[in-house]
């Protein structure tokens, strides 16, 4: 996933997302973002599900095993 298309990375709802991890101890958070890719608020349902869109294309969002967030198309 290069950074364009991960910078076009939206939730069910259409808004802009980003994944971050949550801590040290680990654990996959996504967040609204807005266009300049300024944090919002927690989008809850990726959060859970690690479903996003890129485009028509479902994407799977999600924390990589030694830290880091990746996102890959095909869910
Ligand atoms: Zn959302």
């Amino acid at each position: 996933m290069c950074d364009v298309c991960y910078r076009q990375t939206r939730c069910a709802e259409g808004r802009l997302i980003a994944g971050f991890n949550e801590g040290l101890s680990g654990g996959f958070v996504a967040l609204h973002v807005d266009e300049r890719g300024k944090t919002l608020d927690m989008c809850r349902e990726v959060s859970d599900s690690g479903v996003c869109w890129i485009g028509d294309t479902s994407c799977a969002i999600g924390e990589r095993r030694l830290g880091g967030v990746f996102v890959r198309a095909g869910s």
